[in-house]
């Protein structure tokens, strides 16, 4: 089973909730974390892996030999990101927008593009306290997020339990990250901003068919808007994690909440059975 744990905004708690589902369920299933939030991945502070391989990722990007090139111009319109443009008698590539889907190689009529890797990032795997731990680094400076998120998931493919710590937003990468997920786990927080990006998330999960709930974090702070737009749009709210210092000062020490506050393990717990009842719900509602 593939849980995506999603947020439209950063440092809504996905880091705390992906890592503490995790560790909480870890002894009665066999759990992988992947680490999908590839510009800035943190689950590894919180659950300190043994990182026991590694190994990169590429992307093929244009070499033009202008010497057979004709400027027919064929390549740089049927690129849909820019990434290679023809003035005069010159191709010019961009490889930092090239997405390396092969279309301006594949059109050349003269066999003028060949491939070369372009590296960009990096997968890491290991142990972290008996859950499999794989997490994506895209090299600073690179934007191409979704390469590297596939390489993840291609190498965080158990049997059992998989959680998914998305990229914040609703852009490619957490398109990318969320899209074969059975449920994703939508985190927000409840203030005006928060609802706003909720709303752009819960846009997103439904237009790819993915089941979700809400968990609300730092509970007991800002408005009820978050609350009454769950209950108008008939939303799950599958936990709530209340503002709390005592949480505050664990997680700022790099400590897992149902590591540093072991009652919470209960509630994780069961936040797994109803992410579960209502996956199975949609399985057979699908299947009838
Ligand atoms: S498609 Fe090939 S021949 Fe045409 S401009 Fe591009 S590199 Fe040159
Ligand atoms: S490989 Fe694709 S994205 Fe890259 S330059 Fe060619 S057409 Fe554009």
């Amino acid at each position: 089973m593939i849980i995506s744990v999603a947020s439209g905004k950063g440092g809504t708690g996905k880091t705390l909730v992906s890592t503490s589902l995790a560790l909480s369920l870890k002894d009665d299933y066999d759990v992988t974390i992947a680490d999908c939030d590839v510009e800035e991945p943190n689950d590894h502070i919180f659950l300190k892996p043994q990182i026991t391989g590694n190994e990169p990722v590429n992307i093929q990007v244009p070499v033009v030999a202008e010497e057979k090139c004709t400027f027919c111009g064929k390549c740089a319109k049927v690129c849909a990101f820019n990434a290679i443009a023809v003035f005069g008698n010159h191709v010019l590539t961009f490889p930092q927008l090239c997405h390396g889907c092969g279309a301006c190689s594949y059109l050349c009529p003269e066999k003028a593009i060949t491939e070369e890797d372009r590296h960009i990032g990096v997968v890491e795997w290991g142990d972290a306290k008996g859950i499999e731990f794989v997490q994506g680094i895209l090299t600073v400076g690179e934007a191409m997020a979704p390469p590297v998120i596939r390489q993840v998931k291609e190498r965080a493919c158990g049997e059992g339990i998989i959680i998914r710590d998305a990229p914040p937003g609703t852009s490619c990468p957490v398109v990318e990250t969320i899209r074969d997920s059975d449920f994703c786990l939508l985190l927000t927080e409840p203030t005006p901003f928060g609802l706003n990006d909720l709303t752009l998330a819960v846009e997103t999960v439904k237009e790819l068919g993915i089941p979700f709930g809400v968990v609300i974090n730092r509970t007991g702070a800002g408005d009820a808007g978050v609350e009454d737009y769950c209950k108008k749009e008939k939303i799950p709210v599958l936990m709530r994690i209340p503002l709390d210092t005592e949480i505050a000062r664990i997680y700022s020490r790099g400590i897992a909440l149902v590591d540093g506050m072991p009652g919470w393990k209960s509630r994780f717990v069961q936040l797994f059975k109803d992410i579960k009842e209502i996956a199975d719900e949609r399985t057979d509602s699908v299947k009838r």
